[in-house]
């Protein structure tokens, strides 16, 4: 299932595409001709020579197998959670793992992005605040 990309106005655009079944049993020129025969039916013949392609299995991957979402084990979430998400030093973690919410979505990557940056800058501005009354 093809699905665009692509910011307007767009003369040139970016489409990714998902191979529901087995994908893996397939050869890369196989998916490559599903993929762009959909694209036909959907944009018509302009759309049969693609200026790049990229094939990826995310199923093969061995940290995010089978993608989109990263699937941990039950009780990971109640019994290592917070160590994803404790501040390490001066560091501090975002990323769609550390979610309360939306874990393993966009949605949750922009809030840790969020709640992190309002973290680290709040902690600043107490830096800053007690440097100055020192
Ligand atoms: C195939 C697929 C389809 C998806 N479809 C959807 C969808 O339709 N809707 C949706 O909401 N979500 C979807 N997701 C999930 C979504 O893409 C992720 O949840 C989101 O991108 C996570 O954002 P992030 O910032 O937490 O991590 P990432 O986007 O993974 O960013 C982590 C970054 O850290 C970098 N990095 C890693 N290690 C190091 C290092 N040691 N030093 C420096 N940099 C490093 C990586 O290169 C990467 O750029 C999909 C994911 C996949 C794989």
């Amino acid at each position: 299932m093809p699905a665009g990309c692509s910011p307007p106005p767009a003369t040139t655009g970016t489409t990714r595409a998902s191979l529901p079944v087995s994908p893996g049993r397939r050869t890369s020129d196989t998916r490559r001709d599903l993929v762009v025969r959909q694209l036909v039916d959907l944009y018509g013949p302009q759309a049969s020579t693609p200026i790049d392609y990229l094939d990826h299995r995310w199923g093969a991957e061995p940290f995010a197998p089978g993608g989109p979402h990263p699937v941990a084990g039950p009780h990971t979430t109640v019994s290592y959670g917070r160590a994803l998400t404790e501040p390490h030093g001066r560091i501090h973690w975002a990323g769609t793992e550390t979610a309360g919410e939306w874990a393993g979505t966009m949605n949750g990557a922009v809030l840790t992005g969020w709640r992190t940056a309002e973290n680290v800058a709040a902690l600043l501005s107490r830096d800053v605040r007690e440097g100055a009354s020192r």
